[in-house]
Formats: structure tokens, sequence, C-alpha cells
């Protein structure tokens, strides 16, 4: 009977340690994920009306407590909503750990089937007009749709579809071209709207010599899947931004090999 309570009691104690443990884990990859975002100070106030609850719960504070807890059963809804993006970062992550090869390849299949006859994406076309725009410091912002719809987060889009062909788009970002101001933007292989304004993104921790045209890439790399190509015309560097991250300074060859593996689906 004894050596039964002791085990008794040594599992309760192991899955309070596990609890605490996996607690600890889920509250650390918070911080990992909103660490200087503005995320930070929403959790703060999220929190504080927690304690705030808790207080008035213990020291019976009737109203005080019933108008608090309206606010901690919203809690979870305003979570999901207010932290959306790093949510999905965070499922897009465990999927690509997961590394489920066969169901995601049908699922893509399924879905991609309006599409059957897209165009091949020329990688090639795309990158020598970066390399020659980046020679010439002529400013570029460059928006490649993958999987989420672009179209709801642009304003101002002016409507031109045409294939990928480097002498139109360097062109089209040459200073003196009415369309070179905001980012180009290709779907399924062809060039589908030029002037396109992004949302910015809120990040504080930017490299202070990088400007709005960084900061729309990012922005619209931070809310979707898209690839955004940028030429600086102050620097003449190319960057990326994708899932979030900026990629600063790559080369022609970095280029190719990013669009080729991010595009050209095996
Ligand atoms: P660069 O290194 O080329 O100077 P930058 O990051 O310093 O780039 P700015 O100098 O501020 O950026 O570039 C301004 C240009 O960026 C604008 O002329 C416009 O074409 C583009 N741009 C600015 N904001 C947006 C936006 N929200 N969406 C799309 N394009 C934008
Ligand atoms: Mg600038």
């Amino acid at each position: 009977m004894e050596i039964i309570k002791d085990i008794e009691i040594i599992y309760d104690i192991g899955i309070i340690l596990f609890d605490a443990l996996v607690v600890l884990l889920i509250i650390f990859w918070i911080y990992r994920v909103t660490r200087g975002t503005s995320a930070i100070p929403i959790l703060l106030g999220l929190l504080a009306i927690f304690l705030a609850w808790l207080v008035a719960e213990f020291l019976g504070m009737y109203m005080m407590g019933m108008l608090l807890n309206q606010f901690v059963n919203v809690g979870f809804i305003a979570i999901i909503i207010l932290f959306q993006n790093e949510i999905r970062q965070f499922l897009f992550s465990i999927g690509d750990r997961a590394n489920i090869k066969g169901p995601s390849k049908i699922l893509e299949k399924v879905m991609t089937l309006r599409h059957e006859n897209r165009n091949p994406f020329n990688v090639e076309e795309v990158t020598t007009s970066l390399v020659n725009l980046a020679s010439r410091k002529d400013g570029a912002l460059i928006i490649i749709q993958r999987s989420s719809d672009l179209t709801i987060h642009f304003h101002g889009t002016t409507p031109l579809v045409a294939d990928l062909y480097a002498p139109l788009i360097e062109a089209s970002f040459a200073k003196s071209s009415a369309m070179h101001d905001g980012g180009m933007y290709i779907a399924n292989g062809r060039i589908r709207a030029v002037k396109c304004v992004l949302p910015v993104s809120q990040k504080s921790d930017l490299p202070s010599e990088l400007g709005m045209r960084h900061r729309a890439a990012l922005g619209l790399a931070e809310k979707t899947d898209a690839l955004v190509l940028i030429v600086s015309e102050e620097t003449g560097l190319i960057s990326i931004a994708m899932d979030g991250n900026l990629h600063r300074g790559l080369a022609p060859e970095d280029i190719l090999e990013i669009l080729e593996r991010e595009l050209i689906k095996d």
C-alpha cells in the first residue's frame, strides 16, 4: 500500500514539473517571437488585466471582478486576433518541421488545380533585370506571389499584364518612368500590376539606413508568404524580404538560387 502511495506522489510531482516546464517553454516561445515587436506592451497590458482580475476575485470585489471577467473571457479571442501573424508563422514552422511531404503534395495539387496551365516562372529575366537596375542604382520593388492572395494588401495598383522580360522590368523602374514608384506585382509567372503600395513594417529595430521601400517589402513579407525583391537606389544593393525576414546584399547567384528554390517546384 505504502509503495503504491509513494509511486502516486512521485507521479503527481512529475506531472506538476512537466506541466510547469511546458508552460515555461510556451512563455519562452511567446517571448522569442514577439521580442522587439509591438506585441510586448500588448502582452503586458493583458497580463496586468489578468493580475487585476485575480486580485479582485481574491478580495471578493464583485463588480470589479465581473467587469474584468468580461475582459478575461474575450482575452483568448483577442490574443488570436492580435497575434494572428505570429500564430500563423508558428503553425507554418510546425508544418515545415513536420515535413509531411506526401499529404502536403496532394493538398498542393488540389489547391493549384485551377492554375493547371500556369506559366513557368522566368527566373533569369527577373535576376537579369535586378542586376542591371542595381548597376544603374535605379530603385526597385518586385513582389512575387506564392500561395497568399496579395491583392487584398495593395493600394493604388495600376493593372499591367505582361510576360517577364528584363528590358520591360528595367524600363518600368527607370527614374524617368511614370510607373517607377511603388512595387511591381508578379503572379503565376507574369507581371500583373505596377505602382502597388504595400503595408509597411512596424518593426522598431531596423537599421536606420533602411527607408520606406525596405519597410514596405518587409511589411508584406510579415503578413504573407510573398517574396519581395528590392534594389536600393542609395546603395545599389539587392535584398529580399521573405517569411518575415530581410536578407540584404544578395549576389546574382544568390537571387537565382533563392528564386529557383522557392518558385520552381520539383
Ligand atoms: P533606397 O535604399 O532605395 O533609398 P529606402 O528603403 O531608403 O530605399 P526610400 O528612400 O524611402 O526607401 O524609398 C522611397 C521609395 O520607396 C518611394 O519612391 C516608393 O517608390 C517606394 N515606397 C515607399 N513606400 C512604399 C510603400 N508603402 N509601398 C510601395 N513602395 C513604397
Ligand atoms: Mg532611401
